[in-house]
């Protein structure tokens, strides 16, 4: 039941993705503090620095994806500059509302975010 985007509705996705960028933005900030290198001359016990080393490497995962999902959005908001918001970047079909308000950054519909996701 995909129809096409109302001006209304992309005006509010709009808004969406400039929140959603505010957000992440803020995200990545707060998260720069706890991705600091391990300080190994820290005084602390061999069990705690690898508490410490696995909760930073779990950090920089999460970072690594809010960074992509960030690249997302500013993909998507220079895509609504370019009127071409609301189309698949590869088949150039329309993504349907109903996804992209669910992920409003999406760049692909979902046979083509599927293909790429199970590989080829
Ligand atoms: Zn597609």
């Amino acid at each position: 039941m995909d129809e096409e985007l109302t001006s209304a509705q992309l005006a509010e996705l709009h808004q969406q993705l400039l929140q959603l960028r505010v957000e992440l933005r803020q995200l990545l900030a707060e998260s720069a503090e706890q991705s600091q290198p391990v300080d190994l001359d820290k005084p602390i016990g061999r069990l705690s620095r690898m508490d410490e080393m696995q909760q930073q490497s779990m950090a920089q995962a999460n970072r690594r994806s809010t960074e992509q999902r960030l690249g997302q959005i500013e993909a998507a908001l220079a895509r609504i500059g370019r009127d071409e918001y609301g189309w698949c970047v590869a088949c150039e079909e329309e993504i349907g509302c109903g996804r992209l308000k669910a992920r409003p950054e999406a760049p692909f519909c979902l046979s083509c975010q599927t293909q790429r996701e199970t590989g080829r």
